[in-house]
């Protein structure tokens, strides 16, 4: 940490230009815990205040890795750039809380925490909750070495990330990297395996970011369709050899209603669902399942109604073919079997006769060879 009080009662921050001298000679005490603090000078880390070992303060204290405290210094000079009048781990007393930053910003207060650790869910909560209950909005900026990127666009993100993507207010994950002095902004994310997602990213030197569009307005980078098309070629050309129980689940069902496998699958199941993150499944596996109901019907000329699309999806839930991430919502479930269903009548596969009533508009007919695939792939994500 960068705070402490001294022996008079004064705040003092360790940000800046200090002589080390004068440091050395002065004591600091914790504002939360009243403990004498050792003031850090090493060459490792940025100058600062830790606990005297075998003290245990009364306030959570994670061990800050130097790429957290540069983080944090960064944006606390970036937000007084800001005019945001940012207040640095100032403890609030009513919560017990001491967050990283308080800033404010288009007239709220925002509890800015920066986050280069693995933090439970449950202290996870407990944090937001008690800035909510202060009043206050959390924003939570991961470390940029808390990501992995595995291809173009592509970015691994479980559980820990979703936690911040959740309680954001633009659905984002907004994360900073002190070495390049830049925020790192991932938006509508699409997953393709479960932990496996497309992101829209937006880099954002922090010389040129605004507090208020990065905060409070949402992302308007586009959708990248090259980099999803490139997801399903790399899915048609492995070889898949170990297979998790819904994904073989599904490649058993196509092999024996159609004959396919699993690299021929149709492009009608690798559709970019906005609202996909309810699935944890694979994409092509929640597709997968529909598709297959939806021609079914369509070949035996009977109309496909969004009811029984959707009831169709409920009953592979329930036999735990298709699983959903997090809890079961009514809604999102829905939201994403219609944005599902919209593009294929937006592709001409479907037809809309009555409201929510539709017909297979061509028999689906198999593409013969694996290049007829991949061109199709390619022609129909673009927007
Ligand atoms: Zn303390």
């Amino acid at each position: 940490m960068f705070s402490a009080v001294t022996e008079d009662g004064q705040v003092f921050h360790l940000i800046g230009r200090q002589s080390r001298e004068k440091l050395k000679q002065t004591r600091f005490f914790c504002p939360v815990c009243a403990e004498e603090l050792d003031v850090k000078l090493g060459s490792q880390k940025a100058p600062h205040f830790a606990h005297k070992q075998n003290k245990s303060c009364t306030i959570d204290i994670e061990p800050e890795s130097a790429y957290h405290l540069e983080g944090k210094r960064q944006l606390y000079v970036w937000l007084k750039t800001q005019k945001a009048s940012p207040l640095l781990e100032p403890y609030v007393r009513e919560i017990k809380q001491r967050p990283d930053i308080l800033a404010k910003v288009k007239g709220n207060t925002l509890a800015v925490e920066y986050q280069c650790a693995t933090l439970p869910p449950d202290v996870f909560q407990k944090r937001t909750a008690g800035f909510k209950q202060a009043g206050m909005i959390p924003r939570w900026i991961l470390g940029v070495s808390r990501l992995k990127r595995t291809s173009s666009s592509f970015y691994q993100l479980s559980a820990f990330h979703w936690q911040f993507i959740n309680t954001s207010q633009n659905s984002d994950l907004l994360c900073y990297c002190p070495k390049t002095h830049s925020f790192l902004r991932l938006s509508h994310m699409i997953p393709f395996y479960t932990t496996h997602f497309y992101c829209s990213v937006q880099t954002i030197p922090v010389r040129q970011a605004a507090a208020e569009d990065l905060f409070f307005t949402e992302s308007d980078s586009s959708f990248k369709h090259t980099d999803w098309t490139g997801a399903i070629l790399r899915f048609r050309r492995k070889t898949h050899r170990f297979l998790s129980k819904d994904i073989n689940r599904l490649r058993l069902l196509f092999y024996e209603k159609r004959q396919t496998p699993l690299s021929f699958l149709p492009t009608e199941v690798f559709v970019p669902v906005q609202k996909g993150a309810v699935f944890k499944s694979p994409v092509f596996v929640w597709q997968g399942y529909l598709y297959l109901f939806i021609t079914d019907l369509g070949y035996k000329h009977a109309p496909i109604r969004f009811s029984a699309i959707l009831q169709h999806c409920k009953l592979h839930i329930h036999k735990k073919n298709i699983l959903l991430r997090g809890e079961y919502s009514d809604q999102g479930l829905s939201e994403a079997v219609k944005q599902y269903i919209e593009f294929l009548c937006k592709k001409g596969f479907l037809r809309e006769t009555q409201k929510e009533v539709y017909v297979l508009n061509q028999p689906a007919k198999r593409s013969q060879s694996l290049q007829d695939l991949i061109e199709k792939d390619r022609s129909c994500f673009i927007e």
